[in-house]
């Protein structure tokens, strides 16, 4: 058996984040992780290029956390993204953003970001082991330990963060053991689903127009006939499904049978457009309808796709609409259900929502209100944020945090 200080479970970036910041002055630190080499998701984040932060306004993060915003403050706050780019700065990394305000590696190689984390460990001598899967984790309450059994060893200490991730993409390693190992401590488990995830949708009318994209679009989402949801963002068109940053985001919220309404004039209300358009096809009578469609940010493809759907002929002329179709067209393009019949697996997600619940872990330290020594951080817990850099800062902040109460406790502070 080995005895260390404090154990890790996974080399994500939460787990390594709160490893580093645990580690020196001769805390004896393990983080045990199942696959040959750390941060396996990390390295395919942002297509390879990892998207580590947003530079925009902290206080502005906890809108892009779902309803569970309010239990990542106080990490993010502590921990914030221009501490986070700080951190890299110093070690050498160049840091770039885009127009969106997502941040990167200056060298577009998310390699980079786990090579310092790894370095890091290095210096704060840190012991990783690899290829080993944690199997079992117990307390022995007497005692105040954890033990730990891989195949290979067993392991006990005093703190235990178990930093394992989500679901998703179960390639990177991440295949939902954390949950039971907090289930078997005595946590609930919030049932986990895939998130930023495409949406199928039943009799999908698009396929042929794969490829087509949309700004900030308003998408409502309705079920049992209520709507209980809005949201605003970019939408694509796959030749399968819709996705883009928009669809993943609301993703979180959608169950299958739910409806989902897409306005696809985007910067119009329904009713202001319904006014514009009618206006214009009553003054422009010898026009096209499709000619007045063509001044609004679609495509001919797409304007050709709707008045089908619509069952109005591609050379109307304004005069010639009826009533009926006109609204009928209004509806379509302010307004377009599409049946949800499912979501991308697990397999498609890039994130997972559910996981551990919130109210059993204390916001403040990151500790189980349940097991004293016992800490999660990361995508393990049930929150999970918006694309845009959210996911891997929350879990550098939450991976701080946990450290930061951690040392305190140890010092009995
Ligand atoms: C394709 C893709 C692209 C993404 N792009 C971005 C992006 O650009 N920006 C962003 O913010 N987020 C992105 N994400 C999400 C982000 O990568 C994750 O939210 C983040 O990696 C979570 O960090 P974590 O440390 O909690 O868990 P993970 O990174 O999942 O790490 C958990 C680790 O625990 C290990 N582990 C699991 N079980 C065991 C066990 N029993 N024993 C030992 N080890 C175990 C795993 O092998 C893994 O290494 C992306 C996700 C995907 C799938």
């Amino acid at each position: 058996m080995e005895n260390y200080d404090i154990i890790v479970v996974g080399a994500g970036p939460g787990g390594l984040f709160a490893a580093i910041n645990c580690g020196g002055e001769n805390k004896k630190v393990l983080v045990i992780e199942r696959n040959s080499s750390a941060g396996k998701k990390l390295l395919i984040s942002g297509a390879g290029r990892c998207n580590l932060t947003h530079q925009g306004n902290i206080k502005d993060f906890l809108n892009y956390y779902g309803d569970n915003g309010g239990f990542i403050k106080h990490s993010l706050f502590k921990f914030t993204n221009e501490d986070l780019m700080d951190f890299f700065k110093k070690r050498g990394i160049a840091l770039i953003s885009n127009e969106d305000g997502k941040v990167f590696p200056e060298t577009l190689k998310s390699s980079d970001i786990l090579n310092i984390l790894l370095k890091e460990c290095k210096r704060k001598e840190i012991s990783i082991k690899y290829n080993q899967r944690v199997e079992k984790v117990n307390y022995n309450k007497e005692k105040l330990a954890f033990y730990i059994e891989t195949k290979e060893n067993r392991y006990t200490s005093k703190y235990l963060v178990i930093a394992t991730g989500g679901k998703s993409y179960s390639n990177t390693g991440s295949t939902g053991d954390g949950y039971v190992f907090a289930e078997k401590l005595g946590h609930t488990i919030e049932e986990p689903a895939p998130s930023l995830t495409p949406l199928y949708i039943k009799d999908y009318p698009f396929r042929e127009l794969s490829g087509t994209s949309f700004e900030n679009l308003p998408i409502a989402l309705w079920r049992n006939k209520k709507k209980i949801k809005s949201y605003r963002g970019d939408v694509l068109l796959t030749h399968k499904n819709i996705s883009g940053p928009g669809i993943l985001n609301f993703s979180r919220y959608v169950l299958p049978g739910d409806i989902i309404r897409i306005n696809f004039i985007g910067i119009k209300g329904e009713e202001a457009f319904r006014a514009e358009f009618i206006e214009k096809v009553i003054s422009r009578g010898k026009s096209m309808i499709k000619t007045i469609l063509k001044e609004y940010p679609l495509s001919k493809r797409f304007i050709d796709k709707l008045m089908d759907i619509a069952g109005i002929f591609q050379d109307l002329k304004c005069g010639e609409l009826s009533k009926k179709n006109r609204n009928r067209l209004v509806e379509i393009l302010t307004n377009f259900p599409m049946e949800v019949e499912g979501l991308g697996d697990f397999n498609l997600a890039m994130a997972t929502r559910g996981g551990v619940s919130l109210k059993e872990v204390s916001p403040k330290t990151m500790e189980s209100r349940i097991i004293k020594g016992l800490y999660f951080c990361g995508e393990v817990l049930d929150i999970d944020g918006d694309t845009g850099g959210y996911n891997i800062q929350g879990a550098f902040s939450m991976g701080k945090l946990a450290a930061k109460w951690i040392i305190k406790d140890m010092k009995g502070e």
